[in-house]
């Protein structure tokens, strides 16, 4: 199955692309594994003329917004985000009526329609440099809570206006998992990612995005960390320190959306090239401005 992947891949000229939380048997065929930020910037540079998206829904349309002349196909059609769910356009609409000071901050973890009509976007890894960006004193932040709160305590000057979007798979992670975890491993960091539930961030020596705590974990000179988003993430961390120790924040630490990214999916999307991600010209122009602005910055 392997090799059929590699042989369509170069016969049809793709770019395969996979999230550090797609399994990682399509991370050996992927050219580019990476965080949501990463991707983005790979799906923009991409020359070649498909683009394969091993991800959810919102990563393959923020790629096609960000490359719109390139075919972008997500290999199963229902590879969603619960999280993104949880906005609508016309509930955005509603807080910028009622707010028409605020700057709008989306979470890339939303639809086209949502990144449509937000002032720029962000990514967990850029958050912070993001809100510190925006001259006004209110932000609409969405759809993450967990995430904005986290953003919001960085900057008590702004108002920020939160809705009670969440990652069902992270928010699962709570104080109570991380102190068992604690007990368990008494001398490991923690490192845990910002979409995390209540409490979890002021338990951690680190909170950052999958590539942020890739990053930390490398960089400390602990042995032993206890890691606080998707477990897929802990083969690449064994992988880039060998010498170091990893352990799961909580069992079944999975997401199921970006594990219907199987390789029997990506062959049959290379030689089908169903699932094609369509967008209106509007949509596209009017997301591109706030992903383009995250990218800049
Ligand atoms: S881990 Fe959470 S935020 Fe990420 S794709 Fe899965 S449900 Fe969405």
């Amino acid at each position: 199955m392997i090799q059929e992947i590699l042989r369509l891949k170069k016969e049809k000229n793709a770019l395969i692309l996979a999230h550090y939380y797609a399994p990682l048997a399509i991370w050996q065929v992927a050219d580019r594994v990476g965080d949501s930020l990463e991707l983005s910037r790979a799906a923009a540079a991409a020359e070649e003329e498909l683009i394969v998206f091993c991800g959810v829904r919102f990563m393959a349309e923020s790629a096609k917004i960000l490359n719109p002349k390139k075919k972008v196909i997500l290999p199963v059609a229902d590879a969603g985000c619960p999280m993104a769910d949880m906005i609508e356009e016309k509930e955005l609409a509603r807080l910028k009526a009622e707010h028409p000071e605020a700057a709008v901050i989306c979470y890339v973890n939303s639809s086209a329609a949502v990144k449509a009509l937000s002032d720029i976007c962000c990514t967990s890894a850029g958050a912070l440099k993001v809100a510190a960006s925006r001259p006004e004193k209110e932000i609409i932040f969405v759809p993450d809570r967990n995430l904005g709160a986290f953003v919001a305590s960085h900057f008590p000057e702004k108002t920020f206006h939160l809705i009670d979007g969440h990652c069902p798979i992270h928010n699962a992670c709570s104080a109570a998992d991380i102190r068992r975890a604690k007990e368990l491993h008494p001398a490991a960091l923690v490192a845990a990612h910002p979409e995390c539930g209540e409490g979890v961030s002021e338990l951690s020596d680190f909170v950052g995005s999958t590539s942020g705590i890739l990053d930390y974990c490398k960089k400390s000179k602990a042995k032993e960390f206890i890691i606080g988003t998707e477990e897929e993430i802990v083969w690449a961390l064994t992988k880039a320190c060998p010498d170091k120790i990893f352990h799961p924040a909580k069992d079944g630490f999975l997401c199921a959306d970006m594990k219907k990214n199987t390789p029997e999916a990506l062959y049959r999307a290379l030689e089908t090239e169903e699932n094609e991600i369509l967008l209106d010209e509007d949509t596209v122009t009017a997301a591109a401005r706030a992903l383009e602005a995250m990218i800049r910055l």
